[in-house]
């Protein structure tokens, strides 16, 4: 026997009729012997809905009422989900953050779980039942309702799962599990059968969004094991694990690429102790998240120029920082580039094989395609290039490492 917690995304709870067909996959669960617990999202479009109408009574709204508002989308999936299990002869019970409890700290609209009671739901899941929980919500210390920010719903499902100790955390979603590639793009892109945590922590700041980045986090952290599938269609989908459980492991698992990239370069600044500071200094206090970065020296040593790169959406606040410092950084000019692609490399097997990274510049070159800006980790190899040769990069890229299905 195998305890297992579920959790369906808001295209698995769409409509009525998905509701009810979701009820076959715990129903396989419950068959088998297992103890299932059940997290879920708001039916698709229902939260947007909600935060509209909050909105739409009070543009700067009480955070406190908001999550009153936005977190009665997974009160009714989780009412209508328990219905139609119950229907079907399972015994199924609803349960929302705050009968849980499932405990948060008192950031409404943005909380963190602090400590999930599981006593209760212990003692039903011994009697056979299942608990279908809603997701995205909990009880902060003023005994209020609050909500975990948008796209939460897998973190409820991983701390339901770390909390309960269970063998295996399943996210039903509307993809098939994590591909090498962006079928989209690249045609010959496949499923991945494992991946570890690591790499999908990668694969995520890349631009996968399979999964929310923190629930990834989270369950590294405690050690979950996730199964990322799409509940559509009947096929394995991806175990997200612990890297010691991948037995025959790949040097590149998969190719990431994110478009929410923007360059800003900064032409003829000092070379002097302390400018790096100064020029990131302002952007981190004005929020705005830098990610990579070149500095060059020019040859008499005394003049370079700087490019890093932001997302797009802060691409002009971090611009009218720098402007309005710009006597004081004393740099040239500041030339900025919204259409740039960030494309990324990643695998654990790059920390023993060497090489890697030459096939990658290598395979761009044949492509005849500029690199701007280049950056590592340990298993991770990200450049920067014009946005226009995404899809060419991609598939040149996943050919060069071997991963096009035969
Ligand atoms: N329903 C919430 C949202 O749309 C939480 C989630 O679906 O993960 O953000
Ligand atoms: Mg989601």
């Amino acid at each position: 026997m195998a305890r297992i917690v579920q959790k369906f995304g808001g295209t698995s709870v769409a409509t009525t009729e998905r509701i009810k067909e979701i009820t076959r996959r715990i129903q396989a669960e419950v068959d088998a012997g297992n103890q299932v617990a059940v997290v879920i999202s708001a039916m698709a479009g229902a939260t947007d809905d909600l935060v509209k109408l909050s909105e739409s009574v009070s543009a700067l709204y009480d955070a406190r009422e908001y999550d009153v508002v936005v977190s009665t989308g997974e009160q009714v999936s989780a009412g209508l989900l328990a219905l139609a299990l119950r229907a079907r002869g399972i015994d199924a019970r609803s349960w929302l953050g705050w009968q849980v409890p499932i405990h948060t700290d008192g950031y409404h609209g943005k909380a963190q779980i602090t400590k999930i009671e599981t006593a209760e739901l212990e003692r039903r899941l011994a009697d056979g039942q299942v608990p279908v929980i809603s997701g995205f919500q909990g009880l902060g210390p003023d005994n209020r309702i609050t909500t975990l920010g948008r796209g939460s719903s897998d973190i409820s499902a991983v701390a339901l799962a770390a909390a309960l100790n269970a063998d295996r955390c399943d996210i039903f979603t509307d993809v098939d599990g994590v591909f090498t590639a962006d079928p989209r793009i690249v045609a010959k892109a496949r499923k991945i059968d494992k991946i570890s945590y690591e790499e999908m922590l990668e694969t995520a700041s890349g631009g996968a969004r399979v999964i929310e980045t923190r629930a990834v986090e989270m369950a590294m952290k405690h050690g979950v094991r996730l199964h990322v599938l799409s509940s559509f269609v009947d096929a394995p989908g991806t175990l997200i694990v612990d890297e010691g459980e991948i037995v025959e492991q790949e040097v590149v698992s998969g190719i990431a690429y994110s478009r929410d990239e923007a360059k800003i370069t900064l032409t003829h600044v000092a070379d002097r102790p302390g400018i790096a500071a100064a020029i990131f200094g302002p952007l981190a206090e004005a929020n705005i998240n830098v990610d990579m970065i070149v500095q060059n020296v020019s040859a008499d040593g005394s003049i370079t120029d700087l490019t890093f790169t932001v997302t797009n959406a802060d691409l002009d606040r971090a611009a009218k920082v720098l402007e309005e410092r710009r006597e004081q950084l004393g740099y040239q000019d500041l030339i900025s580039d919204p259409d740039v692609v960030k494309i990324s490399v990643i695998g654990v097997g790059m920390r023993s094989h060497a090489g890697v990274a030459q096939r990658m510049f290598q395979a761009l070159a044949e492509e005849g395609i500029n690199i701007q800006v280049i950056s590592t980790s340990e298993i991770k190899i990200s450049v920067l290039i014009a946005e226009e040769y995404t899809d060419s990069a991609l598939r040149c890229l996943h050919a060069a490492y071997g991963l096009d299905a035969a």
